[in-house]
């Protein structure tokens, strides 16, 4: 392995950076080039076919076999006058990564005669060979296959690989019996609960809204290494992280990377990047490095969050197939590299209506910032009574690395929300009752005619909270970067949308009590701010301080994913999913099932490749180099040194030392991983896994394998060192 350590720096010592030519200056002249999207669709549709779509996509009506045929016929011209020869599917399984299975418009007609087709019915849905999808135990108990059904709200796009071009058609992934057996489905669901019982709640105050869509902006963390050093750590290839190494003599210690000039090869890369995401209508906007060397961000433009969640899958597909022509191997992972900084996917969210207004952004009328409060405080008691579901829907592996470890945010969810806020709740909270007289003004009456419209600087910002106000969006930072939205946008909007309906109803029985509008308001959001307020914290999320804090305010720190997913299955859970019709027991139960699956699998593979590599390549490899000290204390002796053999008997006995607890420590898991791979509870398997493999081995492991690192020839060491492989040049 060390020969192809050091092929690999060869390598990369000769890369050069690729040109990168843009079909225009003009980023308009080609955004969304690739895309089905309403431009297209005013194009080449029909009025009434348009409406009709219209129609399916703004009010979520059906879509009859007349209007399939047609849109599919156009978006069939339209791509394979873009030279595409193949369409499919593209959607979400539980897997959490995207599929398709191609197929090619051509068809020969029963006579013979050759032919392009794609029919309606072949747009509207399809039967994937899905039984290698993840499924929870769904669909053995009731029909083996599922189906793939056509999402009009989010449009069809081309994907380019080398020369053929493939129509994808964004779907959701169901089961026969209508189970949800992929991320979309419920996320439709949960933003079409959100918009009606927003659109309610905007009636207070106007009456002109008749739709609420929510947004999301997510900011895509992401670590960049060369493929040829990436391909010769098979831990890197075959778990997306380094599972031994010593951090770099110089890390992000000096924050020098952070914001700092990228490296030409990286620029180049983003810029090619860029390219391809606005051809497919992906608005990028924002590109830096990050905090920890070869760490980077790209953030597009905040769109509506289905859209928003199927551009950051199709994103990081991208990232992908753009890093192979630069030589380069995109780490999702929350946690590639220890004691560096991990990767997020921030979700900045909000609620927007349909005459333009974000429902979370104060304003410089009184009147407004009713509204502005009503859904402000609203979040918060949301992500109060339902924090452990927002917990459990950012459980995985991969982020058990970052929240609750060393140096990241911790598994407690808190929001921040700035002083200013802060002091406007408090006066809010205890302004008793409040008396309006006819004639008075009822917001100064209230105290909320003096909420500043812009709330914070950048001073006031708090990096540290897995939930903070940002002042106009709230900002999810817990999310792991190897996720996808929409597990935490599923919660985050259903829970926010059964809120706002609780809160509806507060209201009007106030009102029908003849209490006026205003007050009745007030008066409820009042008591949510004192029932909820524990959530609230300013101060620095990853100190120990607040662990304890966080404790006796009785707010839950689940620090592993096993046990955080125990939320999902909750009493509690099931009665919200049901009550609001995202999610059915059972669907609950089989998500919960595949996460638990997923998460022992994770532990399995990783456990496998320590024990092969710490016994096939670094005990050898510290072999060697014993033998040739121990024949440095031969020659030594030989010619009549024997005292300075002295400290090279002591490295060779501390070497030795080393190479025994590892094959102590690689066969005992070994032989743990062997029990409880029999444990048939799926739970039980993976609390096993986090405690008896996991907690009890990979760091022991780890750390005597590093040792090594540090004593043994670096000619001879068979794994790239982080510092070989974190300063792209
Ligand atoms: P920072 O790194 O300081 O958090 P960025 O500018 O990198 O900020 O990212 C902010 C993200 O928030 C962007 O993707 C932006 O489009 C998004 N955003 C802004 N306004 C909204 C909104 N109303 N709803 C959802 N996302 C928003
Ligand atoms: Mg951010």
């Amino acid at each position: 392995m060390a020969t192809q350590r050091f092929k690999a720096l060869e390598l990369v010592s000769q890369r050069k950076p690729h040109d990168v030519t843009p079909p225009s200056s003009k980023v308009s002249e080609y955004f969304g080039v690739n895309t089905f999207d309403t431009r297209m669709m005013k194009q080449m549709l029909s009025s009434d076919v348009l409406d009709s779509l219209t129609n399916a996509i703004e009010k979520g009506e059906k879509i009859n076999e007349y209007v399939a045929d047609a849109v599919a016929s156009a978006m069939k011209t339209w791509a394979i006058s873009k030279g595409a020869t193949h369409y499919t599917h593209w959607f979400q399984p539980l897997t959490g990564s995207t599929a398709e299975k191609h197929d090619a418009f051509f068809e020969l007609a029963a006579d013979g005669t050759p032919m392009e087709k794609f029919k309606g019915s072949a747009l509207v849905r399809q039967e994937p060979d899905a039984s290698s999808f993840p499924s929870g135990g769904l669909r053995q108990t009731f029909e083996a296959r599922g189906y793939t059904a056509w999402d009009p709200t989010s449009p069809a796009f081309l994907i380019e690989s080398g020369k053929s071009k493939t129509l994808c058609v964004p779907t959701i992934f169901v089961s026969y019996t209508g189970e949800a057996l992929d991320n979309k489905a419920p996320l439709l669901k949960a933003l079409e609960r959100v918009d009606r019982a927003a659109t309610e709640v905007c009636q207070y105050f106007d009456k002109n809204v008749t739709k609420v869509i929510a947004t999301l902006g997510c900011e895509q963390e992401f670590f960049l290494v060369d493929k040829a050093m990436a391909q010769a750590r098979p831990d890197l290839m075959l778990s997306g992280r380094a599972l031994f190494g010593r951090k770099p003599p110089k890390g992000q210690q000096l924050d020098d990377h952070y914001f700092g000039s990228i490296p030409l090869r990286v620029q180049r890369y983003l810029q090619d990047l860029e390219i391809e995401a606005y051809k497919l209508g992906i608005p990028i906007t924002t590109r830096h490095n990050e905090v920890a060397p070869s760490q980077f961000e790209v953030a597009p433009v905040f769109e509506e969050v289905n859209v928003a969640n199927d551009h950051n899958a199709l994103l990081m597909d991208v990232m992908e197939k753009v890093a192979q022509f630069h030589n380069f191997t995109v780490l999702f992972h929350e946690k590639p590299f220890a004691e560096l900084n991990g990767s997020g996917k921030h979700n900045n969210w909000s609620l927007s209506t349909n005459t333009g207004k974000n429902l979370l952004s104060p304003s410089t009328k009184a009147k407004e910032n009713l509204q502005f409060l009503t859904f402000f405080v609203n979040t918060l008691k949301a992500v109060h009574d339902y924090s452990d579901l927002l917990r459990a829907s950012i459980a995985s592996a991969g982020n058990d690395h970052r929240l609750g470890a060393n140096e990241a945010p911790p598994a407690i969810i808190s929001a921040f929300i700035g002083s200013q806020l802060t002091a406007i709740l408090n006066e809010l909270e205890h302004n008793g009752d409040v008396k309006v007289d006819k004639g008075d003004n009822v917001y100064m009456k209230l105290g909320i005619d003096k909420i500043p419209p812009i709330l914070l600087d950048n001073t006031d910002r708090n990096r540290t909270s897995p939930f903070a106000f940002t002042g106009n969006k709230f900002e999810f930072r817990a999310v792991g970067s190897s996720s996808n939205n929409a597990a935490p946008m599923t919660v985050l909007n259903t829970i926010v949308a059964r809120q706002l309906e609780e809160f509806k109803i507060a209201v009007d029985k106030q009102i029908e009590k003849d209490v006026k509008k205003e007050v009745a308001i007030i008066n409820v959001l009042r008591e949510y701010i004192s029932s909820s307020k524990n959530i609230l914290f300013e101060g620095n999320g990853y100190s120990e301080e607040w662990v304890k804090e966080a404790k006796k305010r009785g707010l839950p720190n689940v620090k592993s994913t096993p046990k955080a997913l125990d939320a999902m299955v909750s009493k509690k859970a099931v009665t919200l999913y049901k009550k609001m019709d995202i999610m059915t027991e059972s669907e609950l139960h089989a998500r919960h099932e595949v996460m638990l699956e997923n998460y022992v699998l994770t532990l399995q593979i990783e456990s496998r490749i320590m024990a092969d590599i710490a016994k096939n390549h670094i005990v050898p490899t510290a072999i060697m180099y014993q033998n040739h000290l121990i024949q440095n204390v031969k020659g030594l002796k030989e010619i009549g040194l024997d005292d300075e053999t002295q400290e090279v008997v002591t490295t060779i006995r501390a070497i030795s030392k080393h190479i025994s607890e590892i094959k102590r420590l690689s066969h005992e898991m070994t032989q743990e991983r062997k029990r409880i791979n029999a444990i048939e509870d799926s739970r039980e398997k993976a609390v096993a896994y986090d405690e008896d493999i996991k907690t009890k081995f990979f760091d022991e492991l780890r750390w005597h394998c590093d040792k090594l690192e540090t004593m043994v020839d670096d000619e001879i060491w068979p794994m790239l060192k982080f510092r070989e492989m974190l300063f792209l040049r």
